[in-house]
């Protein structure tokens, strides 16, 4: 069984519709596939029919924007009630101060001399329920400014960039917990990515969160090296937590990151998929169950 937990549609920033993604993933022979766009459900409904029709199982999830001693920390929820308020209203912030921060992103890429205008990244970003940077990345890319998403990061829009600007992103632990309420299970994505600043991120830190309702880690992702996936391999033995591994599949938006290129276990998900069903009794939540093939 291939399982993949972790891949983006163009509801956010991966450039293959929801349903298109599921077929891919079927024709790439996955079994189980989870679409986790940042911070929205809005590919849910398309995903769904799709991979009903293809015979594909489909876990629904949700990459969350979050923030832990200023650091960006990116937490998957997995099959959390779509319509539980708290949460409901946190994806909301979150979306808001991604479409807000634009304005300031474009301001700042044309003081420095690129003809860009918010309409650019607005005819892009299409149907996606937030804007994101990859979306300012492809309209440089289209106006001839850099060859791809990953020079436009390099030269401009990475956290040190000079068109870089913050925006909201939800407390970690708080999150987790909202998770837990709304009767999915939360796993920490990349934790210890390049791109992100781990240091708060430690064996301590994990055992915290997994006080407060967390349930995994991200293990085998792209951007983790093998001793990097040992060491997080071993403090998710030591805690009891789920181990996870996924393509964090963009489209053509992400290169080396192809459907499957890591799995999670079955007997992972398997775990997984009973802590959910746990959670969501706790919390007294109904979500779909979610059948292995
Ligand atoms: P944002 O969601 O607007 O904060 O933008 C961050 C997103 O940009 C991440 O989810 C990645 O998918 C993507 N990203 C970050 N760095 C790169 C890069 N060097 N090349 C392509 N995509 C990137
Ligand atoms: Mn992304
Ligand atoms: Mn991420
Ligand atoms: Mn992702």
């Amino acid at each position: 069984m291939r399982i993949d937990l972790h891949t983006h549609s163009n509801r956010s920033d991966g450039t293959t519709s929801p349903g298109a993604l599921v077929r891919h993933a079927r024709e790439t022979g996955i079994d189980v596939l989870a679409i986790t766009d940042h911070d929205t459900t809005e590919g849910w409904a398309e995903a769904s029919e799709a991979a009903a029709a293809e015979g594909l199982t489909l876990v629904r999830g949700i990459e969350i924007s979050c923030k832990l001693e200023g650091s960006a920390v990116h937490l998957l929820a997995y099959l959390p009630d779509p319509a539980y308020g708290p949460l409901v209203d946190e994806l909301g912030r979150i979306l808001d101060g991604r479409n807000a921060r634009l304005p300031a992103t474009v301001a700042k890429l044309r003081a420095i001399g690129s003809d860009i205008e918010e309409d650019d990244v607005r005819r892009i970003a299409g149907d996606a329920a937030g804007i994101g940077r990859p979306h300012v990345a492809d309209a440089l890319v289209d106006k001839g400014v850099v060859q791809d998403r990953s020079e436009a990061f390099d030269t401009y829009l990475g956290s040190r960039g000079p068109a870089y600007v913050k925006r909201y992103a939800a407390p970690l632990e708080e999150m987790v917990r909202t998770v837990a309420a709304a009767g999915g299970v939360s796993v920490v994505a990349h934790p210890w990515g390049r791109r992100y600043t781990h240091q708060a991120l430690d064996e301590a830190r994990f055992a915290a969160l997994k006080e407060e309702g967390l349930s995994g880690i991200e293990v085998d992702h792209q951007d983790h090296d093998e001793p990097t996936r040992a060491e997080l391999r071993s403090i998710a033995r030591n805690l009891g937590l789920v181990v996870t591994g996924s393509s964090d599949y963009h489209g053509e938006g992400k290169v080396d990151h192809d459907l499957g290129c890591n799995t999670t276990d079955p007997e992972e998900l398997s775990r997984l998929l009973d802590l959910a069903r746990a959670s969501a009794q706790v919390a007294g939540r109904t979500t779909p169950e979610v059948l292995l093939p």
